[in-house]
This record gives C-alpha cells, structure tokens and sequence, in this order.
C-alpha cells in the first residue's frame, strides 16, 4: 500500500530538516521537489530512487498545482514511498492541503510532515525575532503575492495599524505597493521593515530600512527573499549572528 509523504524540507539550511523528514527521505521510491527545496537533500536518497522536478527555473511559479496534483497521484499509483518535498513547511503557502485533498479525494494515504517555515526562521537567521516581549505581542505571515490595489483583496489591511510584526512571504515584486499601502493605512514613513534574500543559506543578504526607502535599498535582491515589517526589526542590531 503506498504512502505520500508531504514534507517540509526547511528553509535552506540543509540542517534545518526534521529527523522524520530525513528518515522519508532516505526511504523514498521516488521524490517530487520544486525549487524552494534545497536540491542537496536529494543526495540523501537511496539508490534508485526517482526524482520528479516540479519546478520552473524562471519565475516563482510551479505547474499548475492541478498538474502536480496529478503527477503526485499517479506515482502513488506507482510507488510505495512518495515524498512530496516542499520549502519550509507544507502548509505554510505550500499547498499541502490541496495536495492532501486531492490525494484523500483517491484514497491514497497521506501524511504530513511539518517543516521549519521560512516565516520565522529566515528572520531568526537575520538577529530578528518575530515576537520580543515588550516590542511585539503577535506576529501574522501575509501573502505578498496579491496587489495590495486589488479590489476584492481578503488581506485585512486596516488590521496592520498595531505593532505586531507582519512577515509578507512571496512579496518581492509587490514590496513598493506593500510599502505605501503601509504608510496609506498611517505607518509612519521611519518604520522599520527588512528584506532577507536566501536566508538560513551562504548566501542570505539582509537589507535593513524603513517604509520610505527600502524599495530602493532592496534593489536587485536576489529571490527567494520575504520582507518583515516592524519595530523587532531594530533587534537586528544586537541579535545578528550569522555572519560573526
Ligand atoms: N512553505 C514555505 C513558503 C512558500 S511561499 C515556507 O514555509 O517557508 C515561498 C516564499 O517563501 C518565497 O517567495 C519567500 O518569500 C519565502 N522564502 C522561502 N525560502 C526563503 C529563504 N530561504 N529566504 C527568504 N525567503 C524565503
């Protein structure tokens, strides 16, 4: 009887995995990936084990989720241990849960294995924590990948006025319509937002700023990257600790 495996792989950082995730990875007939997961955990696989590259280089976007659907079903058809591997965690904007239904939908069992989001660990990584007592009592994690112009947007703008910190993941293009709908919503043009590029990687970059200039600091930022807006921001200048 086959089994799928919907498991977060971690941000980047290839020890940021979760012993189950790497015991189904060492197990798997057959591994179906995407971008965001870092392609040296394939190295773990037994011999023989088969990998279905889910991914489109050029842009943010994968196939059609009905397609991966699809392409999941008919390896369970195929294999016994199927590992869907995705960034982060898998329902953190991964589309585990579409993924699961579909599999449920055709009586194919599933499990899912939680993963560490970029969400909170990229910050982590930067010296920035999402919560500090005294500085941010909540944090939220909001796609950035809707215009914030957008007439039938669910995202509940006006509810950003606090100081919670609010992590935009999949925001790069939209960070200078994220910006001023902020400063739009009565944010002050100082407040304190980052950019984080490949964070948890050799190659994370963070871009430290505020709502008025941090479009044109994060100029050029290399993707994956999310965006962390808030007073924690300013924790950065005595939790970094990546590079010291
Ligand atoms: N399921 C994933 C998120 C998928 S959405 C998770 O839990 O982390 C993809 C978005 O995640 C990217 O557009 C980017 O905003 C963010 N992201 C993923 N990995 C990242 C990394 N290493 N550094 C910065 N941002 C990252």
């Amino acid at each position: 009887m086959s089994r799928v495996y919907l498991t977060g792989a971690g941000p980047g950082d290839i020890e940021l995995l979760t012993m189950k995730a790497h015991r189904v990875i060492t197990e798997a007939d057959v591994i179906i990936y995407d971008r965001l997961a870092n392609p040296q955990l394939l190295e773990m696989a037994k011999d023989g084990c088969e990998f279905v590259y889910v991914g489109k280089e050029d842009g943010r976007h994968t196939l059609p989720q009905d397609e991966i659907n699809e392409v999941i079903y008919q390896n369970a058809l195929k294999h016994n241990v199927v590992v869907r591997l995705k960034g982060g965690d898998p329902f953190v904007f991964g589309r585990g849960g579409e993924e699961g239904a579909y599999l449920q939908e055709r009586g194919i069992k599933f499990e899912i294995i939680p993963g560490i989001t970029s969400a909170v660990s990229v910050p982590a990584y930067a010296g920035i924590p999402v919560t500090h007592r005294g500085v941010a009592v909540s944090f939220r994690v909001v796609t950035g990948h809707e215009s914030p112009n957008k007439e039938t947007s669910q995202i509940p703008w006006e509810n950003f006025k606090t100081d919670d910190t609010i992590v935009f993941l999949m925001g790069l293009h939209n960070l200078k319509k994220i910006s001023s709908k902020l400063r739009e919503i009565g944010k002050p043009k100082e407040y304190p937002c980052a950019v984080i590029s490949r964070g948890t990687t050799k190659d994370q970059s963070v871009v430290v700023g505020t709502l008025e200039d941090i479009v044109q600091k994060a100029k050029g930022v290399p993707t994956p990257a999310l965006i962390i807006v808030g007073k924690v921001v300013q924790l950065r200048e005595q939790l970094d600790w990546f590079n010291t």
